[in-house]
């Protein structure tokens, strides 16, 4: 068989095999759509393929792009972008960008993944038109050192709309040598007038086992820390990967000491101080509260069938749960369901404490008739 040009993409993306066979096809077949939208859940790693498509078009040497070690791959990293061939644009604030040199044009030397998760944790900011312009006049001159050059233009939704419009011209007539990459958690959420100029590159969350697979296999994990971690992270492998065990450990003991002690004494007393030890942690109450999800969906499985261990998350402290969804009994299925809803209302900026100790007032043996409403306070 003769070498292909570029090496398969799957191995360096996770469980999205409809977007790397797409993108792999249109790479050998050098008829890659210019105009590309990745669209999918945070975390499936669509900034990631975005880089790695980046890298597979700069690379240096003719087969198995990317290489991974040319000096043009070693400068598109997800730590690390340095490539003047390859830009990345995301929402940012604006007295942020008014300060900054207009004329500085690019962002050199930026950190892809912590801008993207600044970009994220500050919803108000917006892709700014100035920065979508330094963009479009980026890809219409002569790439650097390339044949191509490549822009990435991360959360495409939340580009102003003189920035979307102002976008459309390239991504109708890019020239020959540019490629743009829009990144977006959901199609729909672009304009039509985007969309219809754009190809479709679907990302989707990722099996667990495959999570698992990739954690034992490539990055050597043992069993049990794999299952920890792809449990946990809602099949987003930056989450699975990122995760801080002795933290996350550290925070689970906590919280399951609360749910036993609330199993063994039937006292609201100890639900309403328990919920400030929550709220006050220091960490986040919903990190938290994802954290007891995983609990309580584990000793729904043990109370239904305590031998099933195959599909418990927190299969370190499989026996502790066991022990523990014997006491809670038919509560811990009840508690899953009323946790999903104390954790919506929190996201809809409900009350904390009321909500927290609402929900643990749900666990006490007696709790279930009791829990609705505003509890009393002893
Ligand atoms: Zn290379």
């Amino acid at each position: 068989m003769s070498p292909r040009r570029f090496a398969p993409l799957d191995l360096a993306i996770l469980g999205q095999p409809r977007a790397t066979s797409a993108l792999q096809r249109a790479l050998e077949a050098d008829q890659l759509f210019p105009s590309l939208v990745f669209h999918g859940p945070a975390g499936a790693g669509k900034l990631a393929t975005a880089l790695l498509l980046g890298r597979a078009l700069l690379c240096r040497v003719p087969e198995d792009r990317p290489c991974g070690e040319c000096r043009s791959c070693r400068r598109i990293d997800e730590r690390a972008l340095v490539h003047p061939d390859v830009r990345l644009v995301l929402p940012e604030k604006k007295s942020d960008f008014e300060r900054a040199d207009p004329e500085a044009g690019g962002r050199a030397g930026i950190a892809p993944q912590e801008l993207q998760a600044e970009a994220i944790a500050n919803p108000v900011w917006s892709v700014l038109i100035d920065r979508v312009r330094q963009g479009i006049t980026f890809l219409q001159h002569r790439p650097s050192e390339s044949e191509r050059s490549v822009l990435i233009v991360d959360q495409a939704q939340r580009m102003e709309s003189a920035a979307a419009n102002a976008l459309l011209k390239t991504l109708e007539e890019p020239p020959p040598h540019a490629v743009l990459v829009l990144i977006t958690p959901s199609w729909h959420a672009l304009l039509p007038t985007i969309r219809s100029r754009c190809q479709a590159v679907p990302f989707q969350l990722v099996p667990r086992t495959e999570i698992v697979n990739f954690l034992v296999e490539r990055r050597e994990l043992p069993a049990e820390e794999a299952v920890l971690r792809a449990g946990l992270s809602g099949g987003r492998i930056g989450p699975a990967l990122d995760l801080d065990l002795d933290e996350f450990r550290r925070r689970r003991e906590a919280l399951v000491a609360i749910l036993d002690e609330l199993a063994r004494r039937g006292d609201p007393g100890i639900a309403v101080a328990r919920a400030e030890t929550i709220l006050q942690a220091g960490g986040s109450t919903e990190g938290d509260l994802e954290i007891l999800m995983t609990v309580l969906r584990d000793l729904l499985i043990l109370g239904v069938s305590p031998g099933d261990e195959a599909r418990l998350i927190n299969v370190d402290i499989a026996d502790r749960l066991r022990d523990l969804a014997g006491r809670l009994g038919p509560r811990s299925g009840a508690a899953l369901e009323d946790l999903e809803t104390t954790v919506e209302s929190i996201r809809h900026k409900g009350n904390r404490q009321l909500l927290v100790e609402n929900f643990l007032m749900g666990l006490l043996p007696d709790g279930g008739d009791s829990a609705p409403g505003a509890p009393a306070r002893t």
